[in-house]
């Protein structure tokens, strides 16, 4: 009778290393007290999800909070779903986030000492590990067809139980080595499965560093740990990668719950500490009063580009994330308004179960806030940069004309209270629109909103006042009190009490007069500091639009 050494033997040939060998190759890590390893492991499968960027932000910040390690591991072992050059652009948009690994994959090459860091080129690894268990007896080939597994679950499916390869169902799990040898050497080809030990009757439980004690059935499958491709399924992977890289925290999607089991059945099977998981919840959505998860399909907002195309500021993304992740992340940064997402003490335990709903206003919020806290000089760069690759008039016009430019982002920006009139760079553009010449001319084509109650005639002669006499260069309080005195000339009045008391006495409000300047001016009723932008604009310019728009009435 063949043992299953010899079993071993004749599925993986060349492999000479021990797991002992690993494990001195990848010996544990010497990091202080606390600190805790961390990683972020997508598969090269498309665009940087919402989610993703979540998991990742929260992966990266325990590392750093800990003082540990963050790294970047590409899990591309289901080929068909790979999309060529996905895994460095998912890099490149998280360092965009300045969400950087300390090791891992990078594009020029892997950086760390327990690497290789892409699943397909740790092949060996696993087959290292896979051949002991072969030897030991807890894992086998499965020679099943596609048909074969087909005419299982159709069985199960008879007979109104699970399905899955466990139990009765697991066909070829109780081979003999001689059966197996035979089949091999007849050529059948095959897979490895994983032989549980589990009982679906009892259960197993583990502690979720954010949802506490969680009990689920044992895992009973025999689940396959060793494709016909001869990678591995994630399941394995994970056990394998994370021991070997030394894992101490998986913070990965809450849609993996289910699967802990096998993982842990496996951990015990080789006899391994698994290590701490951390289930993060998914972004949901609510629609038409359900909440669902954010789909790919569905929602713009489910990719990280749409952000960035829209002119988020990735700080301000992340801010937002973090205030979903922690729910005493708003009163922090109440307190903190650089908004320094490092600074902020992070607690995976206070994570919200239940408070990763989308809510697109919050972001909004935030990034105006944000925007608002952003010095000058570095809004311009950001602004350019997001005009360079979205809005080539605005690019032009930030090349052309820095300063001009500069001055209208910063109005009303330099003071406590800072206006908060951009939620993303691209409110920029229409927001700003009246201090081009060409635009304003198209907006004044159209009928201005002067008030109603005020003759024509009043308003025109009080653009032509304006236009000859209005100062400039001066104080705020001196070009008001020279508008107040321009507009009392023609019948407004001077105060608000005056006119509060005596309405009829006069031809509209203090402010009334201010506002047909305005509304020349802008073409609206609506703008920041009508005395910054009349400044902005220059003497000359304003005048000419002031006798332009009385001309038209
Ligand atoms: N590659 C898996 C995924 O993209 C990673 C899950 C994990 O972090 O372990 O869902």
């Amino acid at each position: 009778m063949a043992t299953n050494e010899e079993l071993a033997e004749l599925l993986f040939p060349d492999v000479k290393d021990s797991i002992e060998d690993l494990e001195k190759r990848y010996p544990a890590r010497n990091l202080p007290e606390g600190a805790q390893v961390t990683r972020f492991a997508p598969s090269p499968t498309g665009f940087l999800h919402t989610g993703s960027l979540f998991t990742s932000m929260i992966s990266y910040t325990v590392a750093k909070t800990t003082r540990g390690v963050y790294f970047f591991r590409l899990e591309d072992t289901d080929t068909k779903r790979t999309i060529e050059g996905s895994g460095d652009l998912l890099i490149e948009q998280l360092h965009e986030f300045g969400i950087d690994a300390d090791e891992g994959y990078f594009k020029e090459g892997d950086k760390g000492a327990y690497g290789p860091y892409k699943q397909s080129e740790r092949r060996q690894i696993y087959r290292t590990v896979i051949k002991e268990l072969v030897r030991i007896g807890r894992a086998y080939p499965d020679f099943c067809t596609p048909e074969d597994l087909d005419k299982i679950r159709k069985s199960q499916e008879a007979n109104k139980v699970l399905p899955g390869y466990y139990g009765i169902y697991a066909r070829d799990r109780n081979l003999s080595v001689d059966e197996r040898i035979a089949r091999i050497n007849a050529g059948t080809p095959w897979v490895i499965r994983f032989k549980s030990n589990g009982d679906h009757d009892r259960k197993t439980k583990f502690t979720d560093a954010i949802r506490g004690e969680i009990e689920l059935q044992d895992n009973d499958t025999d689940v396959v740990i060793l494709k016909s491709d001869g990678l591995p399924t994630y399941h394995f992977a994970h056990v394998c990668d994370d021991h070997f890289m030394r894992t101490t925290l998986i913070s990965r999607g809450e849609e993996w719950i289910p699967s802990t089991p096998i993982h842990l059945d496996m951990f015990r099977a080789l006899n391994w500490k698994a290590p701490k998981y951390a289930h993060i919840p998914s972004i949901m959505k609510l629609d038409h009063g359900n909440k669902r998860k954010l789909s790919k399909r569905k929602d713009p907002e489910a990719a990280v580009s749409y952000f960035l195309d829209e002119g988020y500021p990735t700080k301000a993304l992340l801010v937002y994330l973090m205030s979903i992740a922690n729910s005493n992340f708003e009163e922090w940064a109440a307190a903190n308004k650089s908004f320094d997402i490092s600074k902020f003490p992070f607690k995976i335990k206070k994570m919200s179960l239940d408070g990763a709903l989308f809510d697109i206003d919050k972001l909004n919020y935030f990034s105006k806030e944000v925007i608002a806290a952003t010095p000058i000089d570095e809004l311009c760069k950001e602004v350019k940069e997001y005009a360079k690759k979205h809005d080539e008039i605005l690019y032009k016009r930030m090349v052309e004309m820095p300063e001009y430019l500069r001055k209208i982002l910063n109005i009303e920006k330099d003071r406590k209270n800072p206006r908060k009139d951009y939620a993303k760079y691209s409110d920029v553009s229409p927001n700003i629109r009246f201090f081009f010449k060409e635009e304003w001319e198209k907006m004044v084509a159209n009928p201005l909103p002067f008030k109603e109650g005020i003759d024509k005639a009043i308003v025109k002669q009080m653009l032509e006042l304006a236009a000859k006499e209005m100062v400039f260069g001066t104080d705020e309080n001196t070009w008001f009190s020279c508008v107040k005195e321009l507009g009392g000339r023609l019948g407004f009045a001077t105060s608000n009490k005056d006119y509060k008391e005596n309405p009829e006495k006069f031809v509209g409000s203090l402010s009334d007069s201010a506002e047909i300047i305005r509304i020349a001016v802008t073409g609206s009723t609506q703008s920041p500091n009508l005395h910054e932008i009349l400044e902005i604009l220059g003497e000359e310019e304003v005048r000419a639009r002031l006798n332009a728009v009385a001309k038209t009435l």
